[in-house]
């Protein structure tokens, strides 16, 4: 069994039932260990959309990277395929932040994934469940510290 985080999206709909959806999906190849709070987070770049709800959770699985991401996407597929005629075609984001220690870049996966260390509304729920994680060595709140806050809050739900 490997352990991997995922970082979870929404912006549309029922944002929490969505993720909650998406959870209970993963639970069919993943054991998820921890979840975190759910994260309001204001639209990075393109700002004219609904604000963000996000979470990161930690699992194992037996799956190696490249099936882990079809199967992330064939649950991005069929919730995608299932609320298309109510609310569009972006309700779920499935992201593999890190699976063990493996570095992986291929066209298709890139692990750990590039953007993570940018974008607060990964770090903050990560750090959460994973305070004492490190990243090629270094510690999440070291990464942490140019963030501005402002931009993501915690929802006591
Ligand atoms: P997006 O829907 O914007 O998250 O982008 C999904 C695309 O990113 C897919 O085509 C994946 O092949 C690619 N990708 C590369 N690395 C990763 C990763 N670590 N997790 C999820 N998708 C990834």
């Amino acid at each position: 069994m490997s352990k991997i985080y995922l970082s979870l999206g929404t912006n549309l709909g029922d944002k929490k039932g969505n993720l909650e959806h998406a959870v209970i999906l993963l639970s069919e190849k993943v054991s998820v260990v921890k979840v975190s709070s759910f994260y309001e987070t204001e639209p990075v770049g393109y700002k004219d959309q609904p604000w963000f709800m996000n979470i990161v959770v930690e699992g194992t699985t037996d799956l190696p990277p490249e099936d882990l991401l079809v199967f992330t996407q064939s649950i991005e597929h069929e919730m995608k395929r299932v609320k298309t005629i109510i609310n569009g075609p972006r309700i779920i984001d499935v992201d593999i932040l890190l699976y063990e220690n493996v570095k992986i870049n291929t066209e298709t996966l890139t692990i750990p994934h590039p953007r993570m260390k940018e974008r607060a509304f990964v770090m903050y729920p990560l750090f959460e469940i994973a305070p004492d994680l490190l990243i090629d060595g270094k510690s999440l709140k070291s990464m942490m510290e140019n963030f501005k806050g402002e931009e993501i809050s915690r929802l006591d739900v």
